[in-house]
């Protein structure tokens, strides 16, 4: 999410900030802007560089945007759900994005539908924007101050009507979200990055519980409710996040290098040569090398222009994404013992692909090293592992996963270790989520059935 308030090349901006935050969804994209009279919006399927071009940005008037990347489901994977939404009415309209997953969403649905709203997607977002709506409140602050208290699970939103944009988090703090300045405009985005490339200054992150509204008079900020422990994604840390953005005060590369060291602390091997999978692998790996003292070289080249495999919505595209999109080495792994280091493994069929890719080269052993703790419980907060059928450690021991994807050895970093990793004096608030290692979620679930049944509404 990318959103700007108080500047003339705000459609601009918004549209360069969803480019550097194009890592984080592939599926679709879209811009909402406010000329203080009225709403304009244009989105669509795909890429940023393929949804808009110059005319279309020059019709999205305005100094005030919001903007959105889509990290479409298997469930929800159509046009209707790409974000923002936007909800015209007589007396004012609203966009809405966010980025997470509300886990008593059943439930929220099932009251608004019995209580007649139509709802038009299957996305999180319109049951939002339906419960401000229907909140009977003439002031939108407080209409959302009411809505966020239905609420359950992982948000951070961004809001924009006419006049005012509103950004809130929720109270674990489990989705990363900061504000920045560029001249005299606020901006806000899930990542850094967006900041630099844009030319922002940051200034904090937004806090678990905190709502903030800008509009004519600046920024005004609020608690809508008592902060928990914040419970930021540890998965930002292993995969999400680019690496030259903070998160928590934490540069994402310096935590993934420190992430490689740790493991090779814990799982040290002979080998020849260490490699990492192409992109969000690399720092662990050269982290890895460094502590092992064992040489870090590129055994594996990515294709530039195919997509991220993790975030692709069904198991035949994953499947095809792998073999177009890394290249082994030879004259690098030929004839050698290769420690290969990935960030996760989730279903496994990218490991055992690169495994196979790297024996073909000619790597006589290769050794997986996975800087993260297995993934074992299904995540609830809005990253595409929901059902433990799909998670490789869920259902098998570490030694089966290696003979499955076909490794001489495989090991994980421990949950100390990544604990270890990422928690250390630059750390603003000390919190991570680590339930799909630990499965102590940070908060109540929801599952379906009790969802359904209504159970977490009280609308
Ligand atoms: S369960 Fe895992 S993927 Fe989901 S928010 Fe927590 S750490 Fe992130």
């Amino acid at each position: 999410m990318f959103a700007i308030f108080g500047h003339q090349r705000a459609a601009e901006l918004t549209y360069y900030g969803l480019h550097a935050l194009q890592h984080r969804g592939q599926q679709g994209a879209g811009i909402v802007t406010s000329d203080s009279k009225q709403l304009s919006i244009h989105k669509g399927m795909g890429l940023v560089n393929s949804i808009f071009n110059r005319q279309q940005l020059a019709s999205l008037k305005g100094m005030n945007a919001i903007g959105h990347v889509w990290y479409a489901t298997e469930e929800d994977n159509s046009f209707e759900n790409v974000q923002p939404l936007l909800f015209r009415s007589q007396k004012s309209s609203m966009a809405l994005a966010h980025n997470g997953r509300i886990v008593n969403d059943f439930a929220l649905r099932s009251q608004l539908e019995a209580q007649g709203s139509i709802l038009q997607t299957t996305s999180d977002t319109e049951i939002i924007a339906h419960l401000i709506k229907r909140s009977g409140y003439l002031d939108v602050e407080e209409a959302i101050n009411q809505a966020l208290g239905m609420i359950k699970g992982a948000y951070a939103f961004v809001l924009l009507t006419e006049e005012q944009l509103f950004v809130a988090l929720d109270p674990y703090g489990l989705r990363p979200l900061s504000i920045g300045k560029i001249d005299d405009a606020y901006v806000v985005a899930s990542e850094t990055c967006a900041f630099d490339l844009v030319g922002a200054k940051y200034l904090r992150e937004v806090k678990p519980g905190e709502l903030l509204v800008f509009d004519k008079n600046g920024m005004k900020t609020s608690m809508f409710t008592s902060p928990m422990q914040r419970s930021l994604c540890a998965m930002e840390y292993v995969y999400f996040s680019r690496p030259d953005s903070d998160l928590n005060g934490l540069n994402v590369h310096a935590s993934r290098k420190l992430m490689g060291k740790q493991l090779a602390k814990e799982a040290g091997v002979e080998a020849d040569v260490v490699t990492g999978v192409p992109d969000s692998s690399i720092s662990a790996a050269i982290g890895y090398a460094e502590a092992s003292g064992i040489p870090y070289e590129l055994g594996l080249i990515k294709n530039r222009y195919i997509g991220r495999t993790f975030i692709e919505p069904n198991k035949s595209s994953r499947e095809a994404g792998v073999k177009m999109k890394l290249s082994p080495v030879r004259g690098i792994v030929n004839g050698k013992r290769v420690v290969m280091v990935d960030d996760s493994i989730v279903r496994g069929t990218t490991s055992m692909r690169i495994v196979r890719l790297l024996k073909e080269a000619g790597a006589t052993e290769v050794h997986v090293r996975i800087a993260s703790p297995p993934i074992k419980y299904p995540c609830f907060y809005g990253v595409d592992t929901t059902a433990s059928s799909d998670l490789m450690a869920a259902q098998y021991s570490v030694e089966e996963m290696a003979e499955k994807i076909g490794a001489d050895s495989l090991a994980f970093l421990s949950v100390e270790g990544l604990e270890h990793s990422l928690v250390n004096e630059d750390s603003i608030e000390k919190g991570i989520c680590k339930a799909c290692f630990t499965g102590r979620y940070p908060t109540e679930i929801y599952p379906r059935e009790d969802n359904a049944n209504g159970e977490g509404a009280d609308i």
